[in-house]
Formats: structure tokens, C-alpha cells, sequence
């Protein structure tokens, strides 16, 4: 073909736009997607048809269709996480309670009384609605939740310590996802690092012996996502806590991970953080999507004089949480007043607690799903195995939770190709390849989310062309 007979038979950008075919397409897409799905795709067609490829000008809607498919979605996803990390980092974190969500929701598609006082009708403050609570489940005299608990580690040092001194072991100079470091965190704040103790032993000596006129706080850090081992030595938070009373200066402590349910009947040994704050420390500050259960947020508790500094300071203005994290947050740590409910409400305490049993009685449902689906396709096998889960999130780094995977291998098909479709599909399924084949971890899908899974790899490998 040549340029002319191709531009006379490549359809016309303005009649494919209007195309009564193209008008499903348009109803949720905006018009400026389509539009430029449209361009795109009769580019392509020349392309195609310079090339001399057999083209079809009819061919435009389906093009149009696919490309609006394609780049007309949303890049922030729903994903089923087949990984059996519960806390995954990269997948969001923790998963809310649907509750939290329909909170967040409730609240924010109309006015809320966020700083407002309803019974006096005055202006109220946006920490009255979580601070009750966080008192509350933790015993704390006061309370208040920042962007994340990076932002309350930063608040907490800029308010606190100022340019003054903060004294850190050297075992607990953490960096947690790469661009949280502690060092960096305190130097931001214009705190003064006083690093003390050795990597693997810091002595309550050597905490005394750092102390000056011009210290101003001791702070220590939890080892959320890395352990040490063998010959080691760490301060208990009880000696800390007695020698800041007797030098007169506060004590803090980053939990990270902010358990607040007991999980010690299920394996699960981190400290809670009503148990560290009856140590008589200062203040702690943790994250609202670690083992708590959240939504992002920094939760810092403890004494009020110094919540107070940290309220009026105004990096806390930069820091605040919106509405829709005030909601959710308000709604998650409501059913930690009851805390048996908690544990079957809130999905990361669901999933951690999970029993063997029922993991192994998803996965032989599971199994049987995907039999089905792919029975047209010989080459699949598809078993049931034991594997290994993790609580992940940069929390309980020596914890393994027993698990179960279902297990899909081929003779051919590598399971690259297979964890590539999954994560291709309108709902991307997050899979994991172990030993030549890929795993679907049944500690982090939920039953109706099995059925998706079924479904999907039935769409990429139930055709007989396969
Ligand atoms: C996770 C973690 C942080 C960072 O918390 P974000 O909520 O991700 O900002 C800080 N300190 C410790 C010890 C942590 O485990």
C-alpha cells in the first residue's frame, strides 16, 4: 500500500470518536483517555498498513477498546497479595477493617465535626476523637497521631530534644525501608545524636557516662526488622526508665510496630505497648499500619506535659492526619476495646492468628478451584503444601508462621510466565515463585479472593489454544 491508499483507508480520528460502538467505552473513562486511545490506535493501523500487514479498519474499536483498557485504569489497584506476607510493604501495609473504610467514608462525603465541638458548638480539636481511645486501650495520660511514625519520631525529637542532645545506643541506629534512618531522622530535627554503647552491647553505664548539662533526652529504638545475635547486651527499658527519673530527663521509645493485642498465646513475642508504658516511660510512638492494624498514621502516647509540646510545636501542623485517617483510626481502635473481637475483626490480627488448620482447609478448597479451572489443560500439576509466612512490615524479624501454599507447577509453562499473567489481570494477583513453580499463599487471600484466582488463571489457560 501506498501513503494515499493508506490515508484514504485509515478511519478518521473524529468518526471513531463519535461511533456509537465507542459510547460503552466512554461512560466511566474520561473523554480525554479515549481520545487519546484513539490517536494512538490509528496510528498504529498506519503503521501497520505502510508495513503491509493485513489490516481491517474495522479492527479500530477493538484497538481503541484494549488501549483504553490498558491505560484507562487506575495506577493505585486493588491486588490480591498471594505472597503470605502479611504486612507487605510494598502491597500497602496493612489491610483495613471494612468498617474503618465505611467510617472514612461516612465521614468525609459530607462535613464532620473534625475540629469541631458539637456540645459546645465552638471550634474543637481534630486529637479529641482518637486520644480518648489510644488513653484508653493503653493506660497513657495523653495521646496524639501524626502523618506515620516517622513523623512522630521527627516530631517527638524537634519538640523534645531540640538542638539539645539525644542519646541512642549504637545497636539501635535502625534504618527501616531505606530512606528511614534514624541518624538522618535526628539530624533533620537539629536533635544533637549522642551515639553510645557498641553495636552489640550498650550497658546502662554507658548511658550514664553520656549524660551532660546539655542532654535533653534518651531515646531507644526497636529493633523492628533485624535481630542480634550471640554476644549481646541491651539495656532493659526499666533501667532507662530509672535513669531518666534520676537525671530528670525524659525517655522515649520508637516501637515501630505498635502491638496493642496480646498475640503471646500465638507465638507472637514483641512488646506491647500497655506493658511498656506501665514501665513508667515517657513516651512511645509506633506506626497505625504495623501489627496495629490501621490505617498510615503515627500514634505517640504517654505523658501529657510532653504531648502537649509535641501538639503545640508546629511541625505537628505539618504533620496532622486528615479526616479520612482520624475516621478509619477512630473506628480501628474502637474494637480494641474488646480485644477477643479485635483479633477476629481487624485482617492483620486475623491473618497472623489464623490456625495451620484452616490454612490447610482454604488451600485444599483453593486446590480444587484451580484443578477445575485449568482441567482443559494438561501439564499442570497443582498440590498442596506446608510453607513458611512471615508478619513482615519491618516487624518480628525471627517470626515464621506455618503455612500453606497451593502449589502450581508445568511440565512447559515457566512460572514466570504464570506470575506474569497473574499480575497482569484486571485484578493483579501478587504471587510468589519457589522452586519452579508458583505458590498461592493462603494466609493473605481471603476465600472470596480463591475464587478470583481460579477464574483468572481460567482466562489464561482454559482456551483451548493454550
Ligand atoms: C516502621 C518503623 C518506623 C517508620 O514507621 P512509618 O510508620 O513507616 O513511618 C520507625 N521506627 C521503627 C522502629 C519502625 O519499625
Amino acid at each position: 500500500m501506498d501513503n494515499n491508499e493508506v490515508l484514504r483507508k485509515l478511519p478518521k480520528i473524529d468518526q471513531v470518536l463519535n461511533d456509537q460502538r465507542l459510547v460503552a467505552v466512554f461512560e466511566d473513562v474520561p473523554r480525554e483517555v479515549v481520545v487519546d486511545a484513539v490517536r494512538k490506535s490509528v496510528d498504529e493501523m498506519r503503521k501497520d498498513m505502510l508495513a503491509g500487514k493485513e489490516t481491517d479498519a474495522e479492527s479500530i474499536f477493538e484497538r481503541v477498546e484494549k488501549l483504553v483498557k490498558k491505560t484507562g485504569t487506575k495506577s493505585l489497584r486493588r491486588v490480591i497479595n498471594a505472597t503470605g506476607v502479611i504486612i507487605h510493604t510494598n502491597l500497602g501495609r496493612s489491610v483495613l477493617p471494612e468498617d474503618a473504610c465505611r467510617n472514612a467514608s461516612f465521614v468525609s462525603t459530607g462535613y464532620s465535626s473534625l475540629e469541631y465541638n458539637l456540645k459546645k458548638g465552638t471550634r474543637g480539636s481534630r486529637h479529641d476523637h482518637i486520644e480518648p481511645l489510644i488513653k484508653r486501650i493503653t493506660g497513657a495520660e495523653a495521646a496524639m497521631a501524626v502523618n506515620n511514625n516517622a513523623a512522630a519520631t521527627l516530631l517527638c525529637l524537634a519538640a523534645i530534644s531540640g538542638e539539645k542532645e539525644t542519646i541512642v545506643s549504637r545497636g539501635e541506629l535502625v534504618e527501616i525501608g531505606g530512606s528511614f534512618r534514624i541518624p538522618d531522622i535526628m539530624d533533620i530535627s537539629r536533635a544533637r545524636l549522642v551515639e553510645v554503647g557498641t553495636t552489640n552491647k550498650t550497658k546502662i553505664n554507658d548511658y550514664k557516662k553520656a549524660l551532660t548539662r546539655d542532654s535533653a533526652m534518651i531515646l531507644k529504638v526497636h529493633k523492628s526488622n533485624y535481630a542480634i545475635v550471640g554476644f549481646t547486651d541491651e539495656t532493659e527499658l526499666e533501667e532507662l526508665v530509672g535513669l531518666g527519673k534520676k537525671a530528670g530527663l525524659p525517655v522515649a521509645y520508637d516501637m515501630g510496630s505498635g502491638l496493642i493485642a496480646d498475640l503471646s498465646e500465638y507465638g507472637i513475642r514483641e512488646a506491647n505497648v500497655e506493658n511498656v508504658l506501665k514501665t513508667g516511660i515517657d513516651m512511645v510512638f509506633f506506626s497505625g499500619d504495623k501489627l496495629l492494624g490501621g490505617p498510615q498514621a503515627g500514634i505517640i502516647a504517654g505523658r501529657k506535659k510532653y504531648i502537649d509540646k509535641m501538639k503545640e510545636h508546629p511541625l505537628a501542623r505539618a504533620l496532622r492526619i486528615d479526616k479520612m485517617t482520624a475516621a478509619a483510626m477512630e473506628a480501628v481502635l474502637y474494637e480494641y476495646l474488646d480485644e477477643e473481637n479485635a483479633v477476629k475483626k481487624i485482617p492483620v490480627l486475623k491473618m497472623i492468628t489464623d490456625s495451620e488448620k484452616e490454612l490447610e482447609k482454604k488451600a485444599k478448597k483453593c486446590a480444587e478451584k484451580i484443578k477445575e479451572a485449568l482441567k482443559e489443560n494438561e501439564g499442570f500439576h497443582i498440590s498442596v503444601q506446608p510453607s513458611e509466612n512471615r508478619i513482615g512490615g519491618g516487624t518480628t524479624p525471627l517470626t515464621i508462621l506455618p503455612g500453606f501454599a497451593v502449589v502450581i507447577g508445568h511440565n512447559e509453562i515457566t512460572p514466570e510466565k504464570t506470575e506474569k499473567s497473574l499480575r497482569a489481570n484486571s485484578i493483579p494477583v501478587i504471587a510468589r515463585i519457589h522452586k519452579e513453580s508458583v505458590n498461592i499463599e493462603m494466609r493473605t487471600v481471603t476465600e472470596e479472593e480463591t475464587d478470583i484466582i481460579a477464574e483468572t488463571l481460567k482466562s489464561i489457560y482454559g482456551g483451548e489454544d493454550e
